[in-house]
């Protein structure tokens, strides 16, 4: 059987149907400036997208060895909410046995839910819909070794080339390789210099 994985263009063609990838002039809540703005749940809302992403995402994983022997006793964890359509995506294309996914608690401390127990969590997947500086998925992965389990993979839909290439000895996999351009100040962003008008976002 022929498993095609979609190239990183017809992903990003997607994304932007979708309205999950948007060109602009961006500023970040952190005051940092972009011409360039993904909120991938706009792509998740459509079922059918969802489902090919997950599923081409999924095939990066099921060629590692370490993986495919351990299913289907293994998690796919989120470290947040916009990651679980993407866990589950991944977990129904892989058959695995266990999700979970971390939430920010009101200190802004990443958990899981209580009566999560040391011992319970299978091999873990962390998955998420785009990895930007990585942070994310590096407190889960702290988590998750609380927890007593390890770590055979991570990946997500669309990476920065500036987030990590690897959590712990794991390469991370991703559909797409983006190369962000962020801009500290409005000194530095070549649009402020164009004086384009400004959209600004939440997230
Ligand atoms: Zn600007």
């Amino acid at each position: 059987m022929v498993e095609l994985i979609p190239s990183s263009d017809t992903v990003m063609q997607m994304l932007k149907r979708t309205g999950a990838f948007r060109e602009g002039h961006f500023v970040y809540p952190s005051g940092k400036h972009s011409p360039n703005y993904f909120q991938m749940p706009l792509a998740f809302r459509y079922y059918d997208t969802a489902r090919v992403l997950a599923v081409a995402l999924s095939r990066k994983f099921r060629v590692e060895r370490d993986i495919s022997s351990q299913l289907p006793k293994i998690a796919i964890i989120s470290p947040s909410s916009g990651g679980i359509p993407v866990a589950f995506g991944v977990r129904d294309a892989l058959s695995a046995e266990q999700i979970y996914w971390a939430e920010r608690e009101p200190d802004g401390k990443r958990m899981f839910r209580q009566y999560v127990n040391q011992g319970e969590v299978n091999p873990c997947i962390i998955v998420d819909d785009i990895i930007r500086s990585g942070h994310a998925i590096e407190e889960t992965a702290a988590l998750v070794k609380e927890l007593g389990a390890t770590i055979i993979g991570a990946g997500a839909i669309v990476r920065f080339n500036t987030a990590p290439s690897h959590l712990e000895d794991v390469r991370i996999k991703s559909l797409v390789d983006f190369d962000a351009h962020m801009y500290d100040t409005s000194e530095a962003c070549v649009d402020c210099k164009e004086n384009a008008p400004v959209e600004r976002v939440r997230f």
